[in-house]
């Protein structure tokens, strides 16, 4: 489905991937394992295109990814990719189930039933809180949950299990293997007895080099994926602006006053 060649990145001339080819199947299990700095994360947001690599291309079949405009690599991420950042990057002004319709809403997902999805993952009863009333647990798991949203047929995990106690990271795997049946899931991780219990591949990473492949894919990459055009709704980007604005009242009133008296004067 998605096949790196020939990836390189550097950061000030200190090259962190060299050289990377891995092509991905439509549906696998994926645990990328390697040493702190050794270029997991890297690798992780050159699939998601958030880095443009030096040098190399990323097939999604037929279409090179790096040669797309910034705009259609936009809705490349929008389109295909789900994300579970290791920051877990919820908006925290929102409510959970705020967070998860913003995102479904950038999918172009309408209907999606919170609850199901919450509940797969313990926080159900979380829907009402405020992201930034949760715990880092929580976050982490609801962070899960907003990645479950859509039929996006990539999902990229960052240490996703890094907040949890065990209970709760064997609860993630099983989701995350469940997900993998009809998806690409490639999650990067430094617990390696979860990713042999669960995962289908495993890859390992030194010095941003792939030292080893258990099960490389040598099949060749002809099916045919469609960009489209996604963007958020009116609605969303009114409601977003005002929770924004009536999370932060006391900057927003003194921006209001400075701006008045200015233009006054
Ligand atoms: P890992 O996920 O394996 O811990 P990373 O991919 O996060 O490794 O980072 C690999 C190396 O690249 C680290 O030394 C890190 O400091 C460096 N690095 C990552 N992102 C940037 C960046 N945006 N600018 C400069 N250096 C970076």
């Amino acid at each position: 489905m998605l096949k790196l060649i020939g990836i390189s990145k550097s950061y000030q001339n200190v090259e962190i991937l060299k050289d990377i080819n891995i092509s991905f199947r439509e549906k696998e299990f994926v645990a990328i394992l390697g040493p702190s700095g050794s270029g997991k994360s890297t690798l992780l947001n050159v699939l998601s295109a958030i880095e443009i690599p030096d040098k190399g291309k990323m097939l999604l079949g037929n279409i090179d990814i790096f040669k797309l405009k910034k705009h259609k690599q936009d809705y490349y991420r929008a389109n295909y990719i789900n994300y579970i950042f290791q920051n877990y990057n919820l908006i925290k002004y929102l409510s959970v189930k705020d967070n998860l319709l913003i995102s479904s809403n950038i999918k172009g997902n309408k209907k999606i039933n919170f609850k199901i999805i919450l509940k797969k993952l313990n926080v159900e009863n979380l829907i009402k809180k405020k992201a930034n009333k949760l715990s880092g647990g929580e976050e982490q798991r609801v962070a899960i949950a907003r990645s479950l949203v859509g039929d996006i047929k990539i999902l990229l995990a960052d240490e996703p299990t890094g907040a949890l106690d065990s209970n709760n990271s064997h609860k993630v795997m099983k989701v995350l293997k469940d997900i993998s049946k009809d998806k690409l899931v490639v999650m990067v991780t430094h617990n390696k007895n979860l990713a042999y219990r669960y995962a289908s591949r495993i890859i390992k990473i030194k010095d941003g080099k792939i030292i080893y492949d258990s099960n490389p894919n040598d099949c060749g990459n002809n099916l045919h994926y469609l960009i489209r055009k996604t963007k958020l709704s009116f609605y969303n980007i009114v409601k977003m602006t005002y929770n924004n604005l009536s999370s932060k009242k006391m900057r927003t009133y003194l921006i209001s006053m400075a701006f008045s008296i200015g233009l006054i004067s």
